[in-house]
């Protein structure tokens, strides 16, 4: 019954990450399969096959995510629900995302080959749009699941054609009849990569995450003025690019202050009409703040606007920022976190409590559904590009950490 005997294919998980990756991949070893692309569709097609091989029914929701399920012997039990995303980058790697999707479908065959009957149903997840780089709105699928998004919001976004999330579900064919809403689940996991170096510095097999960071986003336009580089004095300059890299050394102080935990960065700028001899005049840009406390990412909240304002002041150029989204630290539940933890102690792996640093589907789920993630090391803590990398026998170890949490949600005493 604890099951420690009953081993995932490691060789067959690691197969099927394989011959996912070779959906959209690139000459340089990554993956382009951007979200709700053909590519996209051909993933999906993929891995409907896979599970419609299992025996699974597959169905698909209003906002494309799928879901495969597998009927437990107690009809009346809430499903348990584990997975991740499929959709990519534009220069991804081959497992972020994959690996949480294809080790689900590896624990699908694992329980069909050794004949095991859960007692609660059991279904396998792929969430649409996690990645956010086609329409510019990370966790789409798990958002609009989560009623954070709003449906009819979500299919008017546009991609940078101008083709919107509707016409590209139904262009591919995803656009299920099911309402995009949060079901009654018992519990939801999620195995991932770290996307960080943590796990690796330290040597852990597998990583139990205890929660997710609070963050908050803003979009920052400077306005100063255009003038000739060679003929405007400084004491004439309205230099917008100048009070765009004195933010951005704020946003890196404000940052190293608060210490290891610390995290700030404007990871996209943009020179309006940039020329090499001409004062820029506006500069649009982002930023963002993350930290595992709330009440930290609370204080940069009310802090920063002022500073960054007092800057702009200074410098004579209007600034505009405007706050994206703030969201407080999220903690996963404690029991599902709990079976992470004895699952990856009875087999023996090496272990260390993370926070995770990355958004994932799993924070928006957790918000209506007890909820934990199993992370693996990934190679040089590299993510969301080409060269990631990760090891058979550390995707085996997060797989099987899953399969024994999985089967020990589904089978608890109620
Ligand atoms: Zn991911």
């Amino acid at each position: 019954m604890s099951g420690s005997n009953q081993r995932i294919d490691g060789k067959r998980l690691w197969d099927s990450l394989m011959a996912m990756a070779e959906i959209g991949a690139t000459p340089k070893g990554g993956v382009r399969r951007l979200t709700l692309t053909d590519v996209d569709k051909r993933g999906r097609d993929q891995f409907r096959t896979w599970c419609e091989a299992l025996g699974l029914q597959v169905r698909v929701d209003a906002i494309g995510n799928m879901f495969a399920r597998r009927e437990g012997r107690d009809p009346s039990r809430l499903p348990v629900l584990f997975g991740s995303h499929l959709d990519s980058q534009p220069t991804g790697g081959k497992f972020d995302g994959a690996l949480g999707v294809i080790a689900g479908l590896e624990v699908m065959r694992t329980l069909n080959d050794l004949n095991i009957a859960t007692e609660a149903p059991i279904e396998l997840v792929n969430w649409t749009d996690e990645e956010g780089s086609r329409f510019g709105h990370s966790l789409m699928g798990s958002g609009t699941w989560a009623g954070i998004y709003g449906l009819d919001k979500t299919y008017a976004l546009k991609d940078a054609e101008g083709v919107t999330v509707g016409e590209a579900l139904e262009g591919i064919g995803y656009k299920g009849e099911h309402a995009a809403k949060p079901f009654p689940a018992d519990a939801y996991f999620e195995l991932h990569i770290e996307q960080g170096p943590i796990l690796e510095r330290e040597g852990k097999e597998v990583g139990i995450v205890t929660g997710a960071q609070a963050q908050v986003w803003y979009d920052a336009v400077v306005t100063g003025q255009d003038a000739h580089a060679g003929t405007t004095p400084p004491s004439a300059r309205k230099d917008a690019l100048l009070t765009a890299a004195r933010i951005i050394d704020l946003v890196d102080k404000l940052m190293r202050e608060r210490g290891d935990d610390g995290r700030g960065t404007v990871g996209w700028l943009q020179v309006v009409n940039a020329s090499r001899n001409v004062v820029p005049g506006e500069v649009r840009f982002s930023i963002e703040f993350r930290h595992p406390e709330t009440a930290v990412i609370e204080e940069l909240a009310a802090g920063f606007p002022a500073m960054a304002e007092a800057i702009a002041t200074a410098n004579r150029t209007p600034l505009e920022l405007t706050q994206l989204f703030k969201i407080p630290h999220q903690p996963f539940d404690s029991g599902c976190v709990d079976l992470v933890r004895q699952a990856a102690a009875r087999l023996g792996y090496s272990t260390r409590e993370i926070i995770s640093g990355a958004g994932h589907d799993a924070v928006y789920v957790a918000r209506s559904v007890p909820t934990a993630m199993i992370f693996t090391p990934c190679k040089d803590g590299l993510s969301h590009n080409e060269a990631e990398s990760i090891q058979p026998e550390e995707a085996e170890a997060g797989a099987q950490v899953l399969f024994q949490a999985i089967l020990a949600r589904a089978n608890r005493t109620l």
